[in-house]
């Protein structure tokens, strides 16, 4: 792993200013922050949102924002190149070069085009350039887009693994509460584990035009973390938004802390990148064999099975009661199933996804 590297992910509401124009002075400060940092010897990733909201504000004419996907992708085309003008201009000041890589999320599916992403983000660094991501919202069907940057962020800071991954956005981090609904709420300074507690505490709290969300910042954390990438929900508008973030001062922000078993970047592509192509309901047998043996799942051990899954693609293995245990690629395909007692999951090949 990078011991320092950053990929910093600033969201819709953070970006753009009321009118839905860009906001420079907001991308002006985070730039001086990324060339603060690399000076101190961190390699540093952007990831940006934005290009929607900003299309919109040049061609929607005062209306309301549309929702039919056709439309979005076609907006984000107008506002892609107003953001990379305005990041351009942020690091112009310093001499520093942009570089536009936008990502769907099937180059995260196939393991050759990820490989790939992440030699083209190598050979930016090695030229000083620093990556602007987003994702390619304009070609992407709505079906596999990612729709939000949060996760994408989090499979980037995977992708060159990251040390931290910094989610800026326009809340102090994650609260106890919506503070729109309990004025009460207070910041969490430190998140040692992800579990549902706080999943329900994240709620479905959106900003009125970003994608995200606390819930998916949280679910964005939980990738990053398990691919023992720290993690950090802080403020954008703010001085010196990034260096404090990673700095490492528990006043600023939520940080999530990396689990210290990380999972191999090939398991965390296993775990979260790639979409799953059936299930694999399993007994009890094979549930302990797999969680507290650490074995490979065998034929014997499936009860049921679904999807219409190949060699090689990733399925999800439930346990008896229905719960999702493990994911992983199967070494059989669907129609082959009932023949024989080979290994149909290796253990190379799987993710337990219980451990807290
Ligand atoms: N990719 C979208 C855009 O640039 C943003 C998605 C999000 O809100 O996170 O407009």
């Amino acid at each position: 792993m990078a011991s320092r590297s950053v990929v910093v992910k600033i969201g819709t509401s953070s970006v753009t200013d009321h009118e839905g124009g860009v906001a420079q002075d907001v991308l002006d400060i985070v730039a001086a922050d990324v060339v603060a940092l690399r000076r101190d010897g961190w390699s540093v990733v952007v990831v940006t949102s934005g290009a929607i909201t900003a299309g919109w504000s040049v061609v929607g004419d005062g209306r309301s924002r549309p929702t039919d996907s056709i439309t979005l992708q076609a907006v984000s085309a107008v506002g892609q190149p107003l953001l990379m003008d305005a990041w351009r201009r942020a690091f112009g000041v310093h001499d520093v070069s942009v570089g536009q890589v936008l990502l769907a999320p099937l180059d995260f599916s196939h393991r050759g085009q990820y490989l790939h992403a992440r030699s083209t983000l190598e050979a930016l660094a090695t030229l000083g350039v620093v990556a602007i991501v987003n994702e390619n919202d304009a070609v992407a069907d709505e079906e596999i887009r990612f729709g939000d940057n949060d996760r994408l962020a989090a499979l980037v800071a995977n992708l060159v693994t990251a040390s931290h991954l910094v989610l800026l956005t326009d809340t102090a981090g994650l609260l106890t509460a919506d503070p729109r609904l309990d004025p009460s709420a207070t910041l969490i300074d430190v998140v040692t584990s992800i579990d549902t507690s706080l999943a329900n505490v994240a709620g479905r709290s959106r900003s009125g035009v970003g994608s995200g969300g606390m819930a998916s910042k949280v679910a964005a954390a939980r990738i990053a973390t398990w691919s023992g990438v720290t993690t950090i929900i802080a403020p954008a508008r703010e001085d010196a938004p990034l260096v404090r973030a990673v700095g490492g001062g528990r006043e600023f922000g939520t940080t999530f802390e990396a689990r210290t078993e990380r999972l191999s970047a090939r398991k965390a592509w296993i775990a979260f990148a790639v979409a799953s192509s059936g299930v694999l309901v399993i007994n009890q047998g094979a549930l302990v064999a797999l969680e507290h043996h650490g074995r490979s799942l065998l034929r014997v051990g499936i009860e049921t099975f679904s999807g219409d899954f190949y060699e090689g693609d990733a399925v999800e293995i439930h346990g008896p009661k229905g719960e999702v245990i493990a994911k992983g690629l199967v070494r059989v395909n669907a129609d082959a199933m009932h023949e024989g007692d080979d290994v149909v999951v290796h253990r190379d090949d799987l993710v337990l996804l219980r451990r807290a």
